[in-house]
């Protein structure tokens, strides 16, 4: 409370605009997860690896604006890719050359080679359930319990589901996403499965069969903390849905770019037949993109799947997704990522053993979480532990000018290639002085 009480007291700019925005922003927001609790920052601009709040006050931003930030802000390459762009035209409704480089690099980095764009992680997510079921002529897909894909019909189920309501831990039962009212004739044909277990997959495609056109995962579960595969499950996805005429698709809206220069799909070894991209691709301009093998992906060269959209390939997203492939995310970039990384992950580590913090640590690429249980394997570990410890380490963290995503146990940190180890020690220092305060009101209590 008294973490709250300063939170205020620090943000007051920032809540005189919530208060005058509600008046014409619902919720005096633009967006429903920028309603935080006790109250939401707003920000007045970015430099680096600093964002600065309507009130001033600097922040080192983890946020990465929920994991888009891998060039950090006002990147000089990506301000300069943008601001020529700006001046010859920023939207026709018609292809640029910029867009066959960015193709060309995605398909490289991602070994799929033919792609298309769209705008946001939940487009690409929707294109490629619709091309499952195109190719198929099957009405179902599989997805896993408490993914979150964005905000369609299809994918809007059992994402962070109340467990009374969800079933066993083993047989997931599908339950609408709180706040997404969709129909139960769709909801019943998102059939759900735990993360991690080859057996529940092989179920589902036996009692739905002949009705399941493919199965969309995070390949790393995040949005509840992080969760790697177990080994050989990415694989034995690919080997199962394929014996059974369906198809696989990565949702990489997080992990592409991120985790490794061709994502996930790259770090495992394991290419699925459609990757779904977003978040970091435009550099901070709103970019999506969808690449496949051709068996799919010629399905919209034929005519077959019309992949649509006014701002698909839009000039000023291209040139800035250029700038992010060609001129940013390079070697040395995922090399600086590895080493901020490092840093991170031991430094939480010492913290958790020094002061005993339930938990642990994982990271990958530019991506990490501090997690405050000791067993997180899936969606069931998630809800089964408390989210005190994640909100009140979000709320020391933004009371110390260092900016996470919120919703505590849910999120990750993103760090760019702008942020440096200063930056990273003042995230480790701030995690230690928070752990000391609670070890020494605990021995008070005590
Ligand atoms: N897929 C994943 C894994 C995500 O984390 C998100 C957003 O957080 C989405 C899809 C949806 O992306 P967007 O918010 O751009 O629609």
């Amino acid at each position: 409370l008294a973490a709250e009480a300063a939170f205020m007291a620090r943000t007051g700019a920032s809540q005189r605009l919530r208060a005058q925005g509600a008046d014409v922003l619902s919720g005096g927001v633009a967006s429903s997860w920028q309603a935080t609790i006790p109250g939401t920052v707003w920000v007045d601009h970015g430099a680096g690896s600093r964002l600065v709040d309507a009130d001033g006050t600097e922040y080192v931003d983890l946020h990465g604006g929920f994991g888009v930030g891998l060039v950090g802000h006002a990147h000089p390459a990506i301000v300069d890719a943008v601001s020529a762009r700006v001046r010859r035209g920023t939207h026709f409704g018609q292809p640029v050359q910029d867009a066959i480089s960015v193709a060309r690099a995605l398909a490289e980095r991602f070994g799929l080679p033919l792609w298309r764009f769209n705008n946001s992680g939940t487009e690409s997510t929707m294109d490629a359930v619709h091309l499952l079921r195109v190719a198929t002529g099957r009405p179902k897909i599989i997805k896993v319990e408490g993914t979150y894909h964005g905000h369609h019909d299809s994918v809007q189920v059992s994402v962070y589901p109340s467990p009374e309501q969800a079933g066993t831990p083993q047989r997931p039962r599908s339950v609408p996403a709180a706040g997404a009212a969709v129909p139960q004739d769709l909801v019943r044909l998102t059939v759900v499965v735990p993360y991690g277990d080859l057996g529940a997959v092989e179920r589902a495609l036996h009692e739905h069969r002949g009705e399941i056109a493919g199965m969309i995962i995070e390949p790393i579960m995040m949005n509840i903390g992080l969760i790697a595969p177990p080994d050989g499950y990415l694989r034995g996805l690919s080997d199962l849905l394929h014996a059974h005429g369906a198809w696989l698709a990565f949702d990489e809206v997080k992990t592409g770019l991120a985790v490794a220069p061709g994502g996930a799909t790259q770090l495992f070894g394991v290419t699925p037949d459609l990757v779904c991209l977003a978040k970091a691709l435009g550099g901070g301009l709103p970019c999506g993109a969808i690449g496949g093998v051709p068996e799919l992906m010629n399905l919209i060269s034929d005519g077959i799947y019309e992949q649509v959209g006014t701002f698909n390939g839009n000039p000023l997203t291209m040139a800035a997704a250029r700038a992010v492939l060609e001129d940013v995310l390079d070697a040395a970039a995922y090399k600086h990522f590895a080493t901020l990384r490092g840093i991170m992950v031991a430094g939480v580590q010492r913290i958790q053993r020094r002061y005993q913090l339930p938990g642990q640590v994982r990271g990958y690429g530019a991506k990490g979480a501090v997690i405050f249980t000791d067993r997180l394997d899936n969606y069931r570990d998630f809800v089964a532990y408390p989210d005190q410890w994640g909100h009140a380490h979000w709320l020391y963290q933004l009371n110390n000018q260092v900016f996470l995503p919120p919703w505590g146990k849910c999120e990750q940190w993103t760090v760019s290639v702008q942020h440096t180890e200063q930056d990273v020690l003042g995230f480790l220092s701030n995690l230690e002085r928070l752990a000391a305060d609670l070890r020494r009101a605990d021995a008070g209590v005590n």
